[in-house]
């Protein structure tokens, strides 16, 4: 067992986990359950950098446990819990934002997007949170941060961050590398190519939901853009049906390029069709699986407190090293 590698990755509760989500990150959880010592996390805590509700967040935590579950998280093999039941995460954080600078956190493109030019009224967590994300994966001397393509300049933080902390003060943690997918690490938004699909996106007709029913799926896929011409093909000069052929192609096995030959010279109708039944096939399992878990939420806080107290062993392991190599000192 201590041989495996460690991995470790997380999923915000902002909403409903979608097919981006599932083919840049989560298929590559599954699939590695196995080979690696797995630790997958809902991020309630990041979920909180935008305003939110109350109401929402715990119920939305606790679905997008589900959803991981339906997903194929085994919580036998993994470890699946919510952030803010180990307290270590936000302990880490504090120590890690003594030593992180404010230039470097000011670099971060999602600083930039997510504040939208309002860098002086929006929420100081927009600012922080890479610091976060940082000790969360920092805690479980993780070697590997299996994320889509957004996530790669946060690990790049993480990395230096963790890298001074031992120069500085001994060492004290595994530095971890982003695993990115080769496809699927960025899925676009379908109504807009330019963008990425995005949980918290105000617009449904963007992304199709994991758990979103067989026709909601052929709609939003009826709906999608597609580029100028007839044809169904690839290239940088069309970014929106590259995206539907990556999804299509991942989903059922199939390369790109026999995809392409197969829907020749019938335009978009029949393949659109043609991929949302694909969609539809491939996620009826996951939601069916989703349904039922949800329907018993005792169980689903059961396995999430036994995943809580399994993450605590080991977060409670590297805070009392991280608390002697800062000077703090063991606790009384
Ligand atoms: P939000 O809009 O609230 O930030 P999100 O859709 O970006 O939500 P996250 O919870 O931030 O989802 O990210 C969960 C994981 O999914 C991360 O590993 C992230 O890199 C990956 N991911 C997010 N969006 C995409 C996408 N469009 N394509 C591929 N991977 C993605
Ligand atoms: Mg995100």
């Amino acid at each position: 067992m201590s041989e495996r590698k460690r991995v470790f990755s997380g999923i915000q509760p902002t909403g409903e986990p979608h097919l981006g989500n599932y083919l840049g990150a989560v298929r590559n959880w599954v699939d590695r359950q196995d080979e690696h010592d797995s630790f997958f996390c809902i991020v309630d805590l990041h979920a909180m950098t935008l305003p939110w509700s109350p109401d929402e967040l715990r119920e939305r935590s606790v679905a997008t446990g589900a959803l991981l579950l339906a997903c194929g998280i085994d919580p036998d093999r993994s470890t699946l819990f919510i952030q803010s039941h180990v307290a270590e995460h936000t302990e880490l954080a504090w120590i890690l934002s003594c030593v992180a600078r404010m230039g470097e956190l000011r670099r971060m493109v999602q600083f930039k997007e997510k504040s939208k030019g309002e860098t002086e009224s929006v929420g100081a967590g927009i600012l922080t949170y890479p610091v976060l994300q940082a000790a969360d994966v920092l805690l479980y001397q993780a070697h590997g941060v299996p994320v889509g393509e957004d996530q790669r300049q946060h690990i790049e933080l993480m990395r230096d961050l963790g890298t001074r902390f031992n120069k500085a003060l001994g060492r004290t943690f595994v530095i971890p590398e982003p695993w990115i997918a080769t496809e699927g690490a960025k899925i676009l938004a379908l109504d807009d190519p330019g963008e990425k699909m995005s949980k918290s996106s105000t617009r449904p007709g963007s992304f199709i939901s994991v758990s979103d029913p067989p026709e909601v799926v052929a709609k939003k896929l009826r709906s999608a853009v597609t580029d100028s011409g007839r044809e169904v093909t690839v290239g940088e000069d069309k970014p929106a049906l590259t995206n539907l052929l990556t999804i299509y192609s991942i989903l059922e096995g199939t390369p790109v390029a026999e995809l392409v030959e197969r829907f020749a010279g019938g335009g978009y109708a029949p393949f659109k069709q043609a991929l949302a039944e694909c969609v539809v096939e491939h996620l009826r399992p996951i939601r069916e699986r989703y349904l039922e878990l949800k329907a018993d939420p005792v169980e689903l806080d059961r396995l999430l407190g036994h995943g809580a107290k399994r993450a605590a062993d080991v977060a409670e392991a590297t805070m009392i090293e991280v608390r002697r190599r800062a000077g703090l000192g063991p606790r009384p």
